[in-house]
């Protein structure tokens, strides 16, 4: 009999209470409008199956994703027409496999219209572009033949800059009204996480957030409202003692000037740990610092553990995932932090 797998040294504790209750927070920011949820690449790299029953659980009734393979993995927890993707359809395979699944077609240009139309139509949702430039219909399409045969549940459009107080965001609201007026839907939709904090204005029908759902807050808004979902933890695979003079990791970028004691700590950049957290980062042990020492390497990175004389090996230390304050330390932003974590961590929701 083949023994059993040993669990990883990595772990992503997921605080679901906390997912809920951010939720929560957006779906009544949100005002009349009513939240969905952007559950695209794994939900945000949490994990499709934690992430969506909680949701539905809690009143979610709407999932948006990018591709069509991702449908499936949605579709194990809510009925296909709760689940809108947003790339639209590309090929008739696309169509056919909407057909069979419920799931809704985001149309993002006429040759997407035309394709849904000639593969036999049926419900979708429409995306109009009003100043982001990446999809969706042209506002000078919006008048074209084939957009009034289209059964439009959702109108949407998408923010560009909801994360800054930018002039292009009462700019796109304007040309969104002006849309509304011209197209027939069942509602509508233009806010994600940060468009939500821009006001009552920009709520619409439905509202789109995904990352403020997951722990992050790009605007004064959201800040305070909006509470931390995922803590990595990684465990110390080995103690050693460096002397003055010794260094440390692939080339050498630092050296000890004076004798410590260090953590090497089951945790690289293939995990998501980029080269970017050896600029001043820090885990924690019992809340003391362990500052990253020289290089990250593919499966682990080297720690200061001169104020955390009591460590152990095969101890678990915290990597600060305020994804706020960790994109300010890191220059990554929150939504990479997020997506870039791997597959090694073992995703836990503890009781
Ligand atoms: C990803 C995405 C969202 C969610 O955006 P957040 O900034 O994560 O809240 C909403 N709408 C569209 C079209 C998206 O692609």
């Amino acid at each position: 009999m083949p023994a059993e797998r040993p669990a990883p040294t990595l772990r992503l504790r997921l605080d679901s209470d906390a997912l809920v209750r951010n939720w929560r927070a957006l779906d009544e920011l949100s005002g009349s409008a009513k939240a969905g949820a952007a559950v695209k690449a794994q939900a945000y790299g949490i994990g499709t199956a934690m992430v969506v029953p909680v949701l539905r659980d809690t009143g979610c009734e709407t999932f948006f994703v990018a591709h069509w393979n991702e449908v499936a993995d949605v579709a194990e927890h809510v009925p296909g027409n709760q689940i809108s993707v947003l790339h639209g359809p590309i090929s008739a395979a696309d169509a056919e496999y909407a057909r069979a699944t419920g799931a809704l077609p985001v149309i993002n240009s006429l040759h997407q219209a035309k394709l849904w139309l000639e593969t036999g139509g049926g419900p979708c949702d429409l995306m109009v572009d009003t100043g982001i430039n990446r999809l969706g219909l042209s506002m000078n399409e919006i008048t074209d033949p084939l957009v009034s045969q289209l059964e439009v549940g959702t109108l949407m459009s998408h923010l560009a800059s909801a994360d800054e107080d930018s002039d292009l965001n009462p700019r796109q609201l304007a040309r969104f009204v002006e849309v509304t007026g011209q197209i027939e839907s069942e509602r509508s939709s233009l806010a994600n996480s940060a468009g939500i904090g821009l006001g009552p204005d920009y709520a619409f029908d439905v509202t789109r957030p995904g990352l403020s759902i997951y722990g992050g807050a790009q605007r004064r808004e959201l800040v305070g409202l909006i509470e931390q979902v995922v803590f990595p933890q990684a465990a110390i695979v080995q103690l050693r003692d460096l002397k003055a003079g010794d260094s440390v990791g692939y080339n050498a970028t630092y050296t000890a000037d004076r004798g410590m004691q260090v953590g090497v700590v089951s945790i690289g950049y293939a995990d998501g740990l980029l080269r970017s957290w050896s600029n001043g980062a820090a885990f924690e042990f019992e809340g003391q610092r362990l500052p990253l020492l020289g290089r990250v390497s593919m499966d682990m990175v080297v720690v200061d553990c001169s104020n955390a004389l009591d460590i152990s090996e095969g101890d678990w230390v915290d990597i600060p995932y305020d994804l706020p304050s960790a994109s300010a330390n890191t220059g990554l932003s929150q939504y990479e932090l997020l997506t870039v974590l791997g597959r090694r961590f073992q995703r836990i929701v503890p009781d």
